[in-house]
């Protein structure tokens, strides 16, 4: 069964930059292909920006900055409902561009877009959230009071597996705060961005305040150095994020930059087996495991893992793999041939060192689809910390599992990690899950959840080499991120009681 969802973006138009409120695509660009990863076929071309292209997105947002920091919030928050309204209208549209260039199926992509549309419903209550402190008399006649200021221009830089919400954790709490926005999207899968600007530019908001540069890291290093950009949020791999922190530091930029991640699931003994059985292939081969959320080691605690392993093999081995468009598909294609090779060889990687593999996804293959980028669900045994499977992102359909005799094991295995991004632990014991939750050094935790992606009025961000700066993205912490303390301290000289003046008033 196919969907009868309008295929995205037919137009085979390359895919140009968005600046001052138009597409700009100068006649010097250098392009990078845009692929459909479930025919192996390359759909598009995608600008590359210079560092003048980059500039001139920076001029075009500088100039827009001081109307739009002047605007009421009020008003800004108004433009922003309006555009909730286009996003609920265009919501299987941009669903349809996510599953064509990056893989995942079609009802994945539209949770994807769903929890982008909750940060903008979010920063519609941007009034509420901009209120200062006010304290009166904090000596004889002075009071003190607190507002928070825009920074100015700001930019985001995203990765490619989510293209929609991870650009909406940043760019509806950046302008609801006053700023101008530049988005670099990620070049393995930009349609959507323009999507997004066009939604932007028929919900009133003004030209300039939202602009998109395509590009790659010459694009990067541009807006980084460039002096009029004052912060930058970025996710992606922790290199990466790790190279913008220290070199937007360099620049004097305020810098938010999450990483990459290894989320363990822990199951103890008493958990619920078949609830377990079910979040863990959800979690580990959702999406084909390309979420910075996926479940990629399997923790699993004393006699947990003889109930559990025997249903894991048989879901893991039966997963319905096709192009994300079929209705009944639970795990698309992967996003690129180059992160075909890199999970393959992590497989390799992983018998080589001695883990014992129950189900191979390589060497599969989609009939009629042959040329597209395609891996099965894959899930090893016996893995241990010393493996290079167990150490590294593989970022792929790889679940990973590990034996542990009781519970302060499993604690001390997921807290020695470098990555804090998620964790998950599966219990029927309240003091087990209080614990946990207590004791694990990691970001963001679920207790019978898989994937505990924050609400948008909480805040998304992990611990250790998860996430580089102080501050998460969206929720309150955006705010604060986007936004700078002024203090203002008043007094006034007593007023002096006249009464009625009868002497023809003159200059003092
Ligand atoms: P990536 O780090 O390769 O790319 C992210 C962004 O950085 C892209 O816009 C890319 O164009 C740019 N970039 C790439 N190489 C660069 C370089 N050398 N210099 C400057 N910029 C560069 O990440 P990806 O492959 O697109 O995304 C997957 C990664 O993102 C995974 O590691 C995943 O865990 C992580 N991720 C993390 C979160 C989180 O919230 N912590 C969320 C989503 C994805």
């Amino acid at each position: 069964m196919t969907s009868n969802k309008t295929p995205p973006f037919n137009s085979k138009d390359d895919i140009a930059h968005f600046i001052g409120g138009a597409l700009h695509l100068p006649s010097t660009s250098r392009f990078g292909d845009v692929y459909h990863p479930a025919s192996g076929q390359v759909a598009r071309r995608v600008a590359l920006a210079s560092k003048s292209d980059v500039n001139e997105a920076v001029a075009s947002a500088k100039a827009a900055f001081p109307a739009w920091a002047d605007t009421p919030p009020l008003r800004r928050a108004r433009i922003l409902f309006k555009y909730l309204e286009l996003l609920n209208q265009h919501r299987d549209e941009l669903a349809a561009i996510i599953t064509a260039e990056h893989g995942k199926v079609f009802t994945d992509a539209q949770g994807e877009v769903t929890r982008g549309i909750e940060i903008v419903e979010f920063a519609t209550g941007i009034p509420e959230l901009l209120k200062g402190d006010y304290s009166e008399q904090v000596s004889t006649d002075i009071d003190n009071w607190i507002m928070r200021q825009p920074l100015g221009v700001v930019a985001g830089i995203t990765p490619f597996n989510f293209p929609v919400m991870v650009p909406m954790w940043m760019f509806p709490v950046a302008i609801a705060c006053g700023n101008t926005f530049i988005l670099k999207p990620s070049p393995t899968d930009p349609s959507a961005s323009l999507l997004m600007a066009k939604l932007l530019t028929e919900a009133g908001l003004p030209k300039g305040v939202f602009n998109v540069v395509q590009g790659d890291k010459e694009a990067v290093d541009a807006l980084i150095e460039n002096q009029d950009v004052k912060a930058i949020s970025f996710v992606g791999s922790t290199p990466i994020a790790n190279y913008i922190y220290e070199r937007g530091a360099h620049f004097g930029k305020r810098v938010q930059a999450l990483g990459g991640a290894k989320n363990h699931m822990v199951v103890m003994p008493d958990a619920d087996i078949d609830k377990a059985v079910d979040a863990l292939v959800g979690a580990a081969y959702g999406s084909a495991g390309e979420r910075c959320m996926a479940i990629s080691v399997a923790v699993l605690v004393g006699d947990a893992a003889e109930k559990i392993m025997p249903k894991l093999i048989e879901r893991a081995r039966t997963l319905k793999i096709k192009n994300g468009m079929e209705l009944d598909a639970e795990m698309g294609p992967i996003v690129t041939k180059a992160a075909l090779d890199r999970i393959s060889g992590y497989i390799d990687k992983g018998i080589a060192a001695g883990a014992k593999l129950l189900v191979d996804g390589r060497n599969f293959s989609v009939p009629g689809s042959e040329k597209g980028f395609w891996l099965g669900g894959t899930l090893f045994d016996g893995v241990t910390p010393d493996m290079q499977i167990y150490l590294e992102e593989i970022f792929g359909p790889v679940l990973s599992c590990v034996r542990v005799a009781n519970f302060g094991e499993a604690l001390d295995l997921v807290n020695a990690h470098e990555f804090g991004n998620g964790v998950a632990c599966f219990t029927s014991d309240g003091n087990i899950a209080r614990e946990f939750a207590r004791r694990v050094q990691v970001g963001m935790v679920g207790i019978n959840v898989p994937i505990p992606v924050p609400m948008a009025w909480h805040g998304f961000g992990g611990w250790k080499r998860s996430l580089f700066g102080d501050m998460n993205a969206y929720g309150k912490e955006g705010v604060r991120f986007y936004t700078k303390q002024k203090s203002v301290m008043q007094r006034w000289p007593e007023s002096i009681a006249k009464g009625a003046e009868f002497v023809m008033p003159t200059s003092k």
